[in-house]
């Protein structure tokens, strides 16, 4: 791999006019250099993608589509070397960022079919007095220059399901990746140059979010933001975008009830699953969990069982299921979060304690529920088991949380799973799994402090084109 990185601008690649080493979070050894755009070089971007948009808006649907499956296809090719890039850059355990290159391929041929099938509708205007004598139809048009702005965690999946949806729907991109997981960028920028993608449409500007972000969130060419990040920084985008069209797919603290009756050791390694892939590190991590009073204990040593034989190490380890957290800063927050909870009376299971530049796998039992393991996002490898003994009391325990993006449900009574559908305050319900479940076409977004707008090819493309009526008068 070239260590120094280039910008990706107009479809060219651009020496960047500063620096920074990129370190990876496991050994803290350098990986790369890469640019971090100045306001200008983001002006650029601005400049290629806006001047892009009317040829990428008059590109068949046929060819739009056949590019999207050129970059599924290519991406395939190219799978190994994309996940020891996520591995490297995130220190994500290599089998878990060869789910993720898996997901993206298929992230991008739903693209590729979703540009066949965006629906234009016919409009019955006479069903209103005075529609009379026309024929009316409305059309999803491109809304304009989209600007991604996407977080560490899943730095090609994610990035995926916003070049992905614009693609298909016709807006040129600019991608601004998070600055920790810059390569699954800049690799994903080759596989689109390869696969004819004309000129412009893909820009991809790495930089400080407060410089690049700031100007992309600002700027009167840009149409369409779509971020996906922390709460924090997506509420600050938010007051500063105007009239832009804008998703937010933020944080959560998830959550899962499981009713009593229901078979412990069948869920147990989905529980263990949703709470530490990828240390945790997952906008739906599973971090709460409600358990009815008489499955309270078998629930805590079949997890706990199962978490002590969960391996740390170095993410291309093939053994590794657990790796170091993203940061330094990370790392202490979590840690003292854990010490909050401990010093208020929760019992640690297990973990609990630092390993090189990480935190072992974490369960807690009996934590107050406002304490800032369970009521703030962990994203780290920490789980807690709280009991309840009344159904309803653990629904109203979810849902005093300040997010929504999913929750799950165990149980074998068909009147409490359709009741807990119904009053759970998220984006999805998982009926009978973790909230840690997502395939790629899937809605999936969230209320409250999770954020705004839906994700999932379909619904992202709804996000990312206008509507507009015309109507033929007889
Ligand atoms: P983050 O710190 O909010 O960063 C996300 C992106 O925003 C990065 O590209 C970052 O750039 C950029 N940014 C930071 N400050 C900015 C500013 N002032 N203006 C514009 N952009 C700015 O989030 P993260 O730590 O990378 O990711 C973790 C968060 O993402 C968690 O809260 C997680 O739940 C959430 N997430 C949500 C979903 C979902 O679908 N709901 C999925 C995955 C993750 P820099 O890296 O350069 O700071």
């Amino acid at each position: 791999m070239d260590m120094k990185k280039k910008l990706f601008i107009g479809g060219e690649w651009v020496e960047g006019s500063s620096y920074k080493d990129l370190l990876s979070p496991y050994d803290r050894e350098v990986v790369a250099q890469i640019p971090s755009a100045t306001e200008e070089e983001t002006e650029q971007a601005v400049v290629s993608a806006f001047k892009a948009r009317k040829e990428l808006g008059k590109l068949p649907a046929h060819q739009r589509a056949e590019i999207l499956d050129n970059v599924s296809r290519l991406l395939e090719e190219r799978r190994e070397e994309a996940a020891r890039l996520i591995s490297q850059e995130a220190a994500k355990p290599i089998q878990t960022a060869r789910t993720e290159v898996a997901r993206s391929i298929m992230t991008y041929k739903f693209a590729s079919e979703e540009a066949r099938r965006i629906k234009n509708e016919m409009i019955n205007m006479d069903a209103a007095p005075g529609g009379e004598g026309r024929i009316a139809y409305a059309v999803r048009e491109p809304a304009g220059v989209v600007a991604a702005i996407t977080p560490f965690n899943f730095p090609m999946n994610l990035v995926a399901h916003k070049l992905g949806p614009a693609i298909a729907a016709g807006n040129p991109v600019i991608l601004k990746p998070a600055s920790q997981t810059p390569l699954s960028a800049y690799f994903i920028a080759e596989i689109f140059e390869k696969a004819g993608l004309p000129k412009g449409a893909l820009n991809v500007i790495t930089g400080k979010g407060s410089v690049v972000g700031e100007k992309l969130v600002t700027d009167d060419r840009i149409s369409v933001i779509t971020f996906t990040g922390s709460p924090e920084v997506g509420i600050a985008l938010r007051n500063k975008a105007g009239l832009k069209k804008m998703t937010l797919e933020l944080g959560s603290n998830s959550a899962v009830i499981i009713d009593e009756g229901v078979n412990v050791e069948k869920i147990a390694d989905r529980l263990v699953l949703g709470s530490f892939a990828y240390q945790g590190q997952v906008c739906i991590s599973l971090q709460r969990i409600f358990v009815h009073e008489s499955l309270k204990q078998e629930v805590i040593d079949a997890m706990k069982k199962r978490t002590d034989r969960l391996i740390f190490g170095h993410p291309l380890d093939e053994a590794t299921d657990i790796s170091a957290l993203i940061s330094e800063d990370d790392c202490s927050r979590v840690l003292s979060w854990i010490d909050e909870a401990k010093d208020r009376g929760a019992e640690v299971v297990c973990g609990g304690t630092r390993e090189g530049n990480g935190v072992l796998p974490t369960i807690l039992a009996d934590v107050p529920t406002d304490s800032s393991v369970s009521c703030e996002e962990v994203f780290g490898p920490v789980v807690h088991i709280n009991s309840f003994s009344d159904w309803d009391q653990a629904i109203i325990e979810v849902n005093s949380s300040d997010y929504g993006l999913q929750a799950g449900v165990f149980t074998n009574d068909m009147k409490k799973a359709f009741q807990a559908a119904e009053d759970l305050e998220v984006g999805g319900v998982l009926i009978n799994d973790i909230p840690t479940f997502r395939v790629d076409h899937m809605p999936y977004g969230g209320v409250k402090k999770s954020g705004f707008g839906r994700e999932g090819i379909k619904y992202a493309i709804e996000e990312m084109t206008e509507l507009k009526l015309v109507s033929f008068k007889k």
